[in-house]
């Protein structure tokens, strides 16, 4: 019998599959499966319009049946078969199979990793197998045939016995090293599994023998003496596959329940997701997708750990589990899946992200998403609030990464927390509740609500009448800076220099005043010893003695987040501290500024300048020295 060498291109894909050390494996059988259930989709379009055929629909099927003693594993299909030809074609060259083009393309540099997720084809056999035999008879002959080969050193074609149309393979199972335990791959459940994890749509039932045990029937007597159970096994065919993919089900065929059922099931959330969408894009490319908005925040949510993602479908075969360019990071949070005939099965993560195919879904994805959530918003206010609490902080994220470039599309799905009644308003309803002359929108920024309400800094913006945004999440407002304006308003947070408030008499009034009683102010900040830059009297003030803002870009609230990150550089808030010059304690200042009295005035500076840190929640930097002046004091 004459031993045929493989085409050089395939061999060098053959050995690429033997010397794998990829950990996906088990994608062997995916692949295996996608292969029967295109040879038996072959013959059932055949058998539509050809008597001959003698199989119906339901006469169609794909049989694994492991088995230890020998060590094989086989996969059967009766489908369109291969004449002694095409087994030499198809099998002793990739020329005409998926496999070769994406080898082509990739040239073999970064094997492992192209591998990957993707169809590989037949040859993918040779990463669990050290010996594979396929026989076969090919629909309208009537002769079968058997290719058999172990690996590199080429192949095999004979004639072969065969009664029904079809395909059998047979692998049998490299020997178990200490790294890899090949036989896993004969486990009933293992193969369950993997045709669930990978093959669960495909069109055409999977059935295996499963083997279970079951107690025996006991006699009374045996009953009566409390004998323990004893056990038998059966045996019962299982079709391991659902077969129709949810997805591609009509919408009207299925009910709210289906969808969230489905969703709990596959993403492994036990909370419902509280928005789901299916989408049939018939246009090019086409796809149908099931996209869901989880409930609540995955633990890890939050942290590098997280990868977000799509699954990704051709067709009903499963290539990708996260495909993460079907997602920009803004909507990282959501779940679900795509499928679409027009990617190809045997395409390369490398080129899977120049595919435009995939940018054009990925775009539509998008769109649905935020459509979907501008719905929401729309009609369900408090699921989107709750959806907000869950992942808002994303959407916030998104505002201000990649230089403000989204901003635009995520600017409508903001809520902030506003002053007048402490509820979640978004940015335009915060403009339309504008009063006519206000030009800015005023934010504030703290830990909490509660905190923020303190701020002195409110005083005047409130004592306006306007509405003030209270941030209290630390990416707010970089998110806020990163939008510049809605609508044409700037905003304005309430610790700026200008609020566009303050009536020029007023400040003309101030500036006098700050003139009058320049040395004491220059008394104050010289005590304070470089921790601010100046020391001011204040207009917005109205209540308060004293507050804390700053000059420049970077604001207090800004200098606390950059400082918690752990980078060595730190940054600083130019300090400014605002004096009230119609209270109280500014007149013991100026009397003690008077008097001459310089240690006791920078003692006064000192417990001022804490007093406005605490309030504005940064911790002080001497607690005791704090503590022991006011007891000197008092
Ligand atoms: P691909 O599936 O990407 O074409 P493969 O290497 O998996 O590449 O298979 C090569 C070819 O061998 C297939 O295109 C098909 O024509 C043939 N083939 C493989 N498995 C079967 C099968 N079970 N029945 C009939 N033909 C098959």
């Amino acid at each position: 019998m004459e031993t045929k060498q493989f085409k050089a291109e395939s061999k060098r894909l053959l050995d690429m599959m033997i010397n794998s050390i990829y950990t996906h494996k088990e994608i062997f059988l995916r692949e295996l499966i996608s292969n029967a259930s295109d040879a038996i989709d072959k013959l059932y379009f055949k058998s539509l319009t050809d008597d001959k055929v003698g199989l119906g629909k339901d006469d169609f099927a794909i049989w694994i049946r492991p088995d230890k003693d020998s060590r094989t594993l086989k996969i059967s299909d009766n489908g369109i078969g291969m004449t002694a030809e095409e087994l030499e074609n198809n099998l002793g060259t990739i020329a005409n199979s998926g496999s070769f083009k994406f080898k082509n393309e990739n040239k073999l540099e970064e094997d492992n990793q192209i591998i990957g997720q993707f169809g590989v084809g037949f040859y993918s056999a040779f990463m669990i197998a050290k010996k594979v035999t396929v026989i076969s008879k090919a629909y309208g002959s009537d002769k079968a045939y058997q290719w058999e080969s172990e690996g590199a050193d080429g192949y095999t074609v004979t004639e072969a016995e065969k009664k029904n149309v079809g395909t059998d393979i047979i692998l049998e199972l490299l020997d178990d090293t200490d790294d890899e335990q090949y036989s896993e791959f004969l486990d009933q459940y293992r193969i369950k599994g993997l045709i669930k994890k990978y093959s669960d749509y495909i069109r055409f039932p999977v059935k295996m023998e499963m083997t279970h045990s079951r107690p025996k029937e006991q006699s009374e007597e045996d009953k009566a003496a409390n004998k323990p159970l004893e056990y038998e096994d059966y045996i019962e065919v299982e079709t391991l596959n659902s077969m129709v993919p949810l997805w591609k089900k009509n919408k009207n065929e299925l009910k709210e329940e289906d969808y969230k059922h489905f969703y709990t099931e596959k993403f492994l959330d036990y909370n419902e997701p509280i928005k789901y969408a299916h989408v049939k894009n018939e246009g090019v490319p086409s796809y149908n997708a099931l996209l869901y908005i989880p409930s609540k925040a995955p633990f890890d949510y939050y942290s590098k750990e997280y990868e977000k993602g799509l699954q990704l479908y051709s067709n009903g075969i499963l290539i990708m589990d996260k495909c993460a360019d079907l997602l920009p990071d803004y909507f990282s949070f959501v779940k679900g899946l795509v499928d679409s005939e027009d990617l190809s099965l045997n395409i390369s993560r490398e080129m899977l992200q120049h595919d435009r195919q995939l940018k054009v879904i990925a775009k539509s994805i998008e769109k649905t998403v935020t459509g979907e959530l501008k719905k929401m918003l729309k009609n369900e206010r408090e699921k989107y609030e709750e959806f907000w609490n869950a992942f808002g902080l994303q959407l916030k994220f998104g505002v201000y990464s990649d230089f403000g470039m989204n901003k635009e599309k995520l600017q409508d799905l903001l809520l902030f927390t506003s002053s007048k009644e402490k509820k979640l308003v978004t940015l335009d309803e915060y403009v339309t509740a504008m009063r006519e002359e206000q030009k800015y929108i005023y934010y504030a920024t703290g830990e909490s609500v509660a905190r923020i309400e303190q701020l002195p800094q409110t005083e005047l913006v409130k004592d306006n009448g306007y509405e003030i945004l209270y941030l209290t999440d630390s990416v707010d407002e970089f998110a806020v800076k990163a939008l510049r304006s809605y609508k044409d308003k700037e905003f304005k947070s309430v610790s700026a220099d200008d609020l566009g408030l303050e009536n020029t008499e007023k400040k003309e009034e101030i500036k006098a005043k700050e003139e009058e009683n320049s040395d004491l102010l220059k008394d104050l900040a010289s005590a304070l010893d470089g921790k601010v830059t100046k020391v001011i009297l204040s207009q917005r003030l109205k209540s308060h003695p004293v507050c804390l803002t700053s000059e420049g870009e970077i604001s207090l609230e800004m200098e606390k987040v950059l400082n918690a990150m752990p980078t060595d550089q730190k940054v600083h808030a130019q300090r400014v501290l605002e004096l009230n010059p119609e209270h109280e304690i500014f007149g013991k200042l100026k009397a003690l500024g008077d008097s001459g009295d310089k240690d006791k005035l920078g003692k006064y500076a000192k417990l001022l300048y804490d007093q406005a840190l605490l309030i504005e929640s940064i911790a002080i930097e001497d607690p005791v020295e704090f503590s022991n002046l006011i007891c000197e004091l008092m």
